[in-house]
């Protein structure tokens, strides 16, 4: 198990994190790698990584989930980035060959961000042979 550390740099952030995690896939990695994020209010998903397509994605998930008018922002203000990492997930499970993610062209291993900016930890795992 491997952990990489990302910084991300908009309060809703969407990054491709692919080449971190095939640097911490052990060279002769066969089968199935988990990508997790260690953050109530990050997710991880695979889409493709076009720039304009991140922002788009970025922009949805804030369009979808007001702001504000939410219980726990008396806590800690931040509910809508709960609610956009809890639509995305925490994690997403890639076949992995020969040491790197077998994605398909336009597949990219994406990092959201829903609270940032922040460092976020990742967590990759492969299981199999
Ligand atoms: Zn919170």
């Amino acid at each position: 198990m491997a952990t990489i550390s990302i910084e991300t740099t908009d309060r809703t952030d969407v990054l491709d994190v692919t080449e971190e995690v095939t640097r911490a896939l052990p060279d002769d990695a066969e089968g199935i790698a988990t990508v997790f994020v260690r953050h109530t209010t990050a997710g991880v998903t695979v889409n493709e990584a076009e720039s304009r397509l991140l922002g788009d994605l970025a922009d949805a998930l804030e369009g979808l989930v007001p702001d504000a008018g939410w219980a726990h922002d008396e806590i800690d203000d931040n509910a809508d980035g709960h609610v956009r990492a809890a639509l995305i997930g925490p994690s997403t499970s890639v076949p992995v060959s020969d040491g790197r993610p077998a994605l398909g062209t336009w597949q990219s291993i994406l990092l959201v961000e829903c609270d940032g900016p922040r460092t976020r930890t990742l967590q990759v795992e492969v299981a199999g042979t």
